[in-house]
């Protein structure tokens, strides 16, 4: 069993990320905002084979959550996401060398003022919803990924325009850092697993199963996007879904609209179950 370490400060993080860099060492990171599951390992797991050192970091980043989201009762649980990466570690290598647990005021000192303004991939879909949500993201990655001066950094499909987004920045802002995407951990039913599908009650948890089946319908579907897309919110909405933010066909790359000359298509749904937002989408 390899000791994690854990850094709470930028400068000690940093001065760890020193050492490694004197070694000549390649360093990882997995940004994340905790609570844990196997999508997360899965991360981990991947720039396993890309980096000699990982490390994970875990911040509920407040400036992604607008002030009627779910800031406060974001499931926050540090000893318990401690012990699953300790869990990893028990292989002759470590995969996990170092948590990085900033706070706040690490973060977002006294007088911040920068933000960070997106167009291309950030447009729509998400941001139809969430119009802060892109910004506050890309402030804290870009400030993740500058402070660990990792050279590698690893981001799920699950959040597919998000992951289209920091790639976008990281191109555009000339971060010395590749940025991987990873493949989406579901639940046996299909799922794919999320911190927030600890809200759900027994029943909806039965609904939200269903979600995983009408995106992969709406993938694969043979009718006009517009046609499929109306089905599939019709199918949300008979599944028991309380609201659908967006069920959508778009162009597997740039996520704008399908046309004559998209190599790969995106299904991408966005749906409502009482006070939990889904989100999932799936390449055809
Ligand atoms: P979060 O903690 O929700 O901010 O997620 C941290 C990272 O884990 C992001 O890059 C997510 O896209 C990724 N992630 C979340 N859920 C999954 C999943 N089910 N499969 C793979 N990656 C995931």
């Amino acid at each position: 069993m390899h000791a994690l370490s854990t850094f709470r400060t930028i400068g000690d993080m940093r001065a760890q990320v020193a050492a490694w860099k004197a070694e000549g060492l390649r360093v990882g990171l997995v940004p994340t905002m905790g609570a844990l599951h196997d999508g997360h390992l899965s991360l981990v797991r991947a720039l396993e084979k890309k980096a000699d050192r990982v490390i994970v970091s875990i911040f509920v980043n407040p400036t992604q959550f607008a002030a009627h989201e779910d800031l406060d009762t974001y499931p926050r649980q540090e000893a318990d996401d401690l012990a699953q990466l300790q869990s990893l570690n028990q292989q002759a290598t470590p995969a996990v060398h170092a948590v990085y647990l900033p706070s706040v005021t690490d973060i977002y000192p006294q007088g911040f003022a920068t933000q960070i303004t997106l167009q291309g991939p950030a447009l729509g879909l998400e941001s139809d919803e969430r119009p802060h949500f892109f910004g506050g993201v890309a402030v804290v990655v870009a400030k993740l990924l500058m402070q660990s001066q990792c050279d590698v950094a690893i981001f799920g499909e699950k959040d597919f325009q998000q992951l289209l987004v920091i790639r976008q920045m990281a191109r555009d802002l000339d971060l010395p850092c590749e940025i991987l995407g990873g493949p989406i951990m579901r639940e046996p039913d299909g799922l794919a697993m999320s911190s927030r599908n600890a809200y759900l009650s027994q029943d909806e948890r039965t609904i939200a199963g269903t979600l995983n089946v009408i995106l992969a319908q709406l993938a694969h579907a043979s009718e006009p996007p517009e046609q499929a897309e109306e089905k599939a919110r019709a199918a949300l909405k008979a599944a028991g879904f309380d609201a659908v933010d967006y069920a959508c066909l778009r162009d597997g790359e740039s996520l704008g609209p399908l046309h004559a000359g998209s190599r790969t298509r995106r299904a991408l749904i966005a749906a409502r179950l009482g006070k939990t937002r889904l989100i999932d989408n799936m390449s055809a």
